[in-house]
């Protein structure tokens, strides 16, 4: 019965969000179908609600009520954000944009038919679809981690729940303690990601007295995002509280028990974790498998200068999804992505003018209160692929008044994005 209000709540809802932007007089217009209201989904929608004046018909599927982001989610965890701020509605896109939201869960793609079905049934047809689902976890990628074990053994890389699960373990910490980190291979949700988390970990635990836990860092790759500020911050603010070990110092990650919080290397084998943060390999959202967009295990290949799929022109796919060259997985860069697909997407069903696509991101980690660096890019389609024309990366020993406006900016960026996602 509550399953079937829902519907009904849902159907009228995307009915009435249909009605809301005037419908080009003596034809029906052109009708788009956005899944995913995260970083790319929610910035497509609403540009090409935005932009179009009622002349095209925006749907937007999204499986959740609310959105957490995982971007500020690392500053959540350290105390400088609280959970509140780090969660979104979709109202205003549909109150102020006229977009139909459908809360459901997009199961499958028909793309000879061009039609969208929800796990509810509805089948939303298409002129165009956007796809910007994120990523999935690859369970099988840490021997002895799994679907159940991200319970004991929190991922906290997928927003809501997670985040807050690695908060309350990070809170029961005892000084002396060892978090390990299982670190993921790329290509990766948020390069940098992990290696912030490790320094709010730390902020966190030497600032209520923890001085003498220590963060374990067990990584797949040989460096990372931003690895020499990183360390150089590590050292300064921490000591040898954070230990970062390549392949070839551990000799491989061998398997976890999450009923003994141990994690076994080559190495070494570290017993009775005080929790063990496993972030695994990814893939692109399974919508986007299922649809046979992205290759098994992988990423969407796209067209660089339209962000459409390479296998079909009728679908776009944004963010973490896609396989986007030089460009990072991240908020900014999906954000980046969905306004280039929304001109093109304008451009073709209503004839407005198009230019040619620029994307840009930029990449900001607070390594402790007012010291955050960045990393970034400008970037174009060159050779059949998004290529860097233009990058940039903070450097060691930079002035402490730079790496504060640093943190001034992402805090900024923040507020804009999340603006220009949610209207
Ligand atoms: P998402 O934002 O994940 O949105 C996908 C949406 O699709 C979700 O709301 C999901 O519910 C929905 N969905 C999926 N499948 C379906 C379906 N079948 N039907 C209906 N709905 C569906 N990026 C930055 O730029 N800066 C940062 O500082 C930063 N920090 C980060 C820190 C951490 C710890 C992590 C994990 C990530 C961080 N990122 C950051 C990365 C950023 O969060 C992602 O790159 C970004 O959210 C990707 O946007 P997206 O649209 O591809 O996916």
């Amino acid at each position: 019965m509550r399953i079937h209000r829902r519907r009904l709540l849902e159907t009228a809802l995307v009915a009435a969000a249909s009605m809301a932007a005037p419908a080009v007089i003596g034809q029906a217009r052109p009708r788009v179908v956005v899944v995913g209201g995260g970083a790319g989904g929610a910035t497509a929608a609403r540009y090409m609600a935005r932009d179009s004046n009622g002349q095209l018909a925006v749907t937007l599927v999204e499986e959740n009520e609310l959105y957490h982001t995982c971007f500020h989610s690392n500053l959540y965890l350290g105390g400088f954000k609280s959970y509140a701020e780090i969660t979104h509605r979709y109202d205003t896109l549909a109150s102020r944009y006229g977009i139909a939201l459908a809360r459901d869960r997009a199961e499958g793609i028909d793309r000879d038919r061009r039609e969208v079905v929800l796990r509810g049934g509805t089948r939303l047809p298409y002129d165009r679809l956007v796809l910007s689902p994120g990523i999935d976890l690859k369970y099988d990628s840490v021997p002895g981690w799994s679907k159940t074990a991200e319970e004991t053994m929190p991922h906290g890389w997928k927003p809501g729940p997670q985040t807050q699960l690695i908060r309350k373990k990070l809170e029961a910490v005892p000084n002396g303690g060892t978090i390990v980190m299982v670190a993921p291979p790329n290509p990766y949700r948020c390069p940098p990601g992990p290696y912030e988390r490790a320094s709010m970990f730390a902020h966190v635990l030497k600032s209520t007295g923890r001085g003498d836990a220590r963060i374990v860092i067990l990584d797949p790759k040989e460096s990372f995002s931003k690895q020499g500020v990183f360390q150089e911050g590590w050292e300064r603010y921490y000591g040898t509280m954070i230990e970062w070990l390549g392949p070839k110092i551990h000799d491989g990650i061998r398997s976890v028990d999450p009923a003994t919080n141990t994690v076994v290397t080559g190495f070494e084998t570290y017993r009775d974790c005080a929790f063990v943060n496993v972030i695994p390999a990814q893939m692109a959202g399974e919508i986007a498998r299922r649809a046979g967009l992205a290759p098994p295990g992988g990423y969407c290949a796209i067209d660089p200068a339209t962000m459409k799929a390479t296998v079909d022109a009728n679908i776009h796919v944004l963010g973490d999804a896609c396989a986007a060259g030089d460009m990072p997985k991240s908020a900014f860069a999906a954000n980046s992505q969905a306004k280039v697909a929304a001109m093109v997407v304008r451009a073709e069903l209503t004839g407005s003018r198009s230019f040619p696509p620029r994307y840009l991101n930029t990449c900001w980690s607070l390594v402790e209160t007012d010291d955050a660096i960045k990393v970034g890019g400008r970037y174009e389609p060159r050779d059949g692929r998004i290529a860097a024309v233009e990058t940039f990366v903070s450097q060691n020993d930079e002035p402490a008044d730079l790496r504060k406006q640093n943190e001034a900016e992402n805090l900024g960026w923040y507020a804009a994005i999340t603006a220009d996602m949610f209207g």
